[in-house]
Formats: structure tokens, sequence, C-alpha cells
């Protein structure tokens, strides 16, 4: 199993700034800078009863600035899936904000249940920690640290099936698909039209660490289809519908390429043609590593392998 450790050259990072969306709609937005792993984008909604957070970040400064920004007022978090860069802000969270509620797909749980995914990943770092290079170790211990605190990380809330939510008295539509991590949710802000679809779409390139690529191209017509304005991805610019479909072009090429049996090359290059203005020489740099990975472990992996994500419960 891959730590999704993609780059390992000491850095620093700092916070993008916050972005008003809509009136009471802002977005932190996440970094993948080099040397770090990545935290996804939050997006913070203010309803009647304070404000909600939707996917809290990796690291403790992108979740530190979403309290900020919502001036210390985080009545609900909603974790768009498992992965350590939308949920592991929860454990800090939780401890500057006692009483604030977490709603997650059930897929949360299973991930950190004994031999889950993330418990299989601690146990992995664990291993791999004594004899990691420096720079290497002090990544890993980022997430080993979350991982310490699982039970801050689980929700208080599942969300089982899609429907009307009202959260920190704010009106949302939510959808569940399994495509990505076997639970991710959607969220459709009824107020502002905006939808956050968490890594169900992401830049550079899709993330498919855990995903099952022909439900993925499923889940993309249901979003679609859904009455959204503007999409918050998990990772990269908002978009508009039109660069919402372009981005979903760019996926349904890269797996009929993949299935042709092309060259992982030859299909990185169809992908940067359609999603090239996003990019920036930072991610540009990153495509052809991360596609190429996929090709190997998932896209054209032998058949048993490239659905071993498909199979979940
Ligand atoms: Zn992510």
């Amino acid at each position: 199993m891959r730590l999704l450790l993609i780059t390992l050259s000491l850095c620093c990072a700092a916070v993008q700034a916050q972005q008003t969306l809509a009136p009471g709609v802002l977005l932190v937005p996440g970094g993948f800078e080099a040397g770090r792993q990545p935290d996804g984008n939050s997006l913070l909604l203010k309803g009647s009863a304070g404000w909600l957070l939707i996917d809290s970040g990796r690291h403790r400064a992108h979740t530190e600035a979403a309290l900020k920004a919502a001036g210390g007022q985080v009545r609900a978090v909603l974790n768009t899936h498992w992965h350590l860069d939308h949920l592991g802000g929860n454990a800090w969270l939780r401890s500057q904000q006692p009483g604030v509620e977490v709603w997650a797909s059930p897929a949360v749980a299973q991930a950190l249940a004994t031999d889950g995914w993330l418990d299989r990943y601690r146990r992995q770092l664990a291993e791999a920690l004594p004899t990691a290079p420096a720079e290497q170790a002090a990544v890993m211990r980022v997430d080993q640290d979350l991982l310490d605190q699982a039970a801050a990380l689980r929700p208080d809330h599942e969300v089982k099936a899609a429907g009307p939510l009202t959260l920190a008295g704010r009106r949302l539509q939510v959808g569940v698909e399994t495509a990505v991590s076997g639970g991710d949710l959607w969220v459709l802000d009824t107020a502002s039209g905006l939808l956050a679809v968490g890594d169900l779409v992401t830049l550079p390139v899709p993330f498919m660490d855990t995903a099952c690529p022909p439900a993925w191209r499923e889940a993309l017509a249901r979003i679609s289809a859904q009455p959204f304005k503007q999409l918050v991805p998990g990772h990269g610019p908002v978009m508009s519908r039109a660069d919402f479909e372009r981005w979903r072009s760019g996926y349904e090429a890269l797996l009929d390429c993949a299935d042709q049996g092309l060259h992982p090359a030859a299909c990185a290059a169809v992908w940067r043609s359609r999603v090239d203005s996003w990019l920036d020489d930072a991610g540009r740099a990153r495509v052809s590593g991360m596609l190429g990975y996929y090709f190997k472990t998932l896209l054209q992996a032998p058949k048993d392998q490239r659905e071993r994500f498909c199979r979940r419960p």
C-alpha cells in the first residue's frame, strides 16, 4: 500500500487566504505543497445556529485557518470522506470546540476499524518510521499523530442515505457515492447553489488511491444532474458548471484511453489537454508521475487488481 507520499523535499507551506463565494459561504483553499501531504479544500457555511465546516483538512495550520475564518464558532462538521486531508482536522477541532458535532459516512468507521485502510496505514507508519529518512519521517509523523487520536476522527452521526439535511441551521441536500473511498458525500447548499463534492473532483489529477474508476464515472453523471451553480472540488479551484463538464470529459477520456491499452504518457497528454488551464507548474509536474502510478496500480493493472476497490459493502 502506498503512503500517499508523493514528494518529499522539505518546504514550508502557507495557508492560502479564504475566499467569500456567496453570502455566508467561505472557501478555505487546500494546498499541495512540495514536501507535504495535501490538505483538501474546506467550505464554511453560515447557518442560523453557527458555522458548518465541510472537511477539516489534515495540517493544523489549515484547520486553524478554517476555525479563524468562522470566528471561532464551528458548530458542525461534515467530512466528505475518510482521507486524512479531509478528516484529520476533526481531532484538533474537537479540542478547540467542545460540543462540535461531526457527520460523515459509515465508511469512516470502516476505515478506522481493525484491518480497515487507515488502521493498516497506521501500522505501516509505525513499522516504517524508525528507519525513515528525517524529512520523510516528519511527513509521516503528521499522519501518525492524527491516527493516534482515531476516536476523535470518528463522526457522531452517520449519513447513510441521500436526502435533505439541516446542519448548524443551514439547509442542504446530501448525496452518497462510493466511487472514491467507499463512502463519498457531496453537499448541495440550497441557498447559494454551491455543490461541494470532496474528492469526486480533484486536480491536478483524479486521486485514485482507493477508487473504483467505473463507479466514479457513474457518480459524475449523477453530480452533473444536480441543480448547482458552482462546484467546490476536493482539490483545485472553484468550478462553473461548464468547468465541471470539461473536467468530467477529461476523466472519461482518461478512462477510455486506459481501457484501450494506450501508453500512460499518451493518456496523460490527453488529460493535460483538458485541464491544463487549471494547472500551475507544480501541478503540471505532478501529472505524469501520479497518472503513471495509477495506471500501474489500477487503470492498467491486471483485472482483479483493477477492480479491487469496486467490491465494497
Ligand atoms: Zn483529498
